[in-house]
């Protein structure tokens, strides 16, 4: 693996797993940042994605193999992506967001990882919205005198929520698809995230797998068959596997 050895990415990959689900790729960024999970928690959505597609692409390679299902016909389509092309420009997004629509001022923040934790739990679409606004707008007046949150008119709701997707554009990775057999064509959320902790567990799943075969062929531990060089690893299990 190119940043971390694989020791480390397999505790990252076993502690990840205890989270709830909307806060496990953030397990696996938090190695890389210097205030950790908490931090990893907080970057708006657009920005941990960039850096699970940067890991992504650091950890396997850039290309990745998908599949998605056509809605109309069932046709099961084998996709190659690519992280460089799914990655965004980056975002410079400032610490504390403005809006200011209609003589109303609004100041926010952008979603992040734990507010869809939140999300996740909430009884229908409507809640979930409700609940993300509360959260991210921190302060709401017009014209100088502050407002509660449920008191401000939809159509500034409508425009915050735009505003928030421009300012976090990859926060939302959307493919365009055709389907060979029917040509229907429709838009699908790719979730790098979900993507790249289902690969890093098949990855962990080799890595146990090789641990124990050397183990049984040789009696060492597993952080010595960690430790070796892959290279020096897969000299031993042709070995032992010829
Ligand atoms: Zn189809």
């Amino acid at each position: 693996m190119a940043t971390l050895d694989a020791a480390t990415w397999l505790d990252t990959w076993e502690n990840s797993r205890g989270l709830p689900l909307a806060l496990q790729p953030c397990a696996l960024l938090a190695p890389l940042l210097a205030q950790g999970q908490m931090a990893a928690e907080r970057l708006p959505l657009g920005q941990r994605d960039a850096g699970l597609l940067d890991l992504h692409s650091a950890l396997f390679g850039p290309q990745l193999q998908a599949t998605a299902r056509c809605q109309c016909c069932g046709e099961q389509l084998e996709l190659t992506l690519d992280c460089r092309e799914l990655r965004q420009p980056p975002a410079q997004i400032a610490a504390e967001l403005r809006l200011d629509w209609g003589g109303y001022q609004l100041c926010y923040r952008l979603p992040d990882s734990r507010d869809m934790v939140l999300l996740a739990s909430a009884e229908s679409e409507a809640l979930a919205r409700d609940l993300l606004l509360q959260r991210c707008i921190a302060q709401a007046s017009r014209n100088g005198e502050a407002l509660a949150v449920q008191d401000l008119p939809q159509a500034l709701l409508e425009q915050l929520a735009v505003t928030m997707a421009a300012a976090d554009p990859q926060a939302v990775t959307e493919l365009a698809l055709r389907c060979p057999a029917c040509d229907a064509q429709w838009q699908e959320l790719f979730d790098i995230g979900a993507f790249l902790m289902e690969r890093l567990g098949h990855w962990a799943e080799r890595q146990l797998d090789q641990v124990h075969v050397l183990a049984q062929a040789y009696g060492w531990s597993e952080a010595q068959i960690l430790a070796l060089s892959p290279a020096r690893r897969a000299c031993y299990l042709n070995r032992v596997l010829a």
